[in-house]
């Protein structure tokens, strides 16, 4: 399918948070050979576009702050020159993007004509990524539960996601 992007010069890469899981985080590190530091973080819940139950609830000073895990943004850490340079296992939001969790297409920052056909043909949201999502959900579930530091964040959804690939 000719993706309705190429009418768009990546405005949401260019513009939004990109939330991702810790699926997307390992697959990335893996193909790119980067570690996982150098281009996702735990970040303060700021988002337009993210799922309520991937919020995770760390305690940050005397109280616990909401925080979401997400790529290095605006733009960006992975556009160059226009263009994804992890095209082909770009994250789950990527693949799912311009529609909301809610379902809804948010079209907003899309070129008019690029809107209209993602409405008609609709985004190419891999199977297996919507299963890795609720898979992550219910780590990020685990992590909420006992509402740990924001330090100790990400070494614990890499670890728990390595156990649920292992197994
Ligand atoms: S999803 Fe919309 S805003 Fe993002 S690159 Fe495609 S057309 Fe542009
Ligand atoms: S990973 Fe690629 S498609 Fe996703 S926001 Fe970044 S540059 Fe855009």
């Amino acid at each position: 399918m000719i993706s309705p992007c190429l009418l768009c010069s990546a405005e949401c890469c260019k513009n939004l948070y990109i939330t991702v899981t810790a699926f997307d985080v390992l697959r990335i590190s893996e193909s790119t050979g980067r570690a996982v530091g150098g281009f996702a973080e735990i970040y303060p819940l700021k988002l337009i576009n993210f799922d309520n139950e991937t919020v995770l609830e760390c305690w940050d000073g005397k109280y616990p702050a909401e925080y979401i895990l997400c790529i290095k943004s605006h733009p960006c850490f992975f556009l160059e020159g226009g263009r994804c340079t992890i095209h082909d296992f770009s994250p789950c939001v990527c693949r799912s993007f311009p529609k909301g969790v809610d379902g809804r297409f948010k079209t907003r920052l899309c070129p008019i004509p690029a809107g209209f056909l993602f409405r008609v043909l609709g985004t190419n949201m891999p199977r297996a990524y919507a299963e890795e999502l609720d898979c992550y959900k219910e780590t990020v579930a685990e992590w909420n539960r006992g509402k740990g530091k924001v330090k100790d964040c990400m070494e614990f959804l890499l670890k728990k996601t390595k156990a649920r690939i292992k197994s």
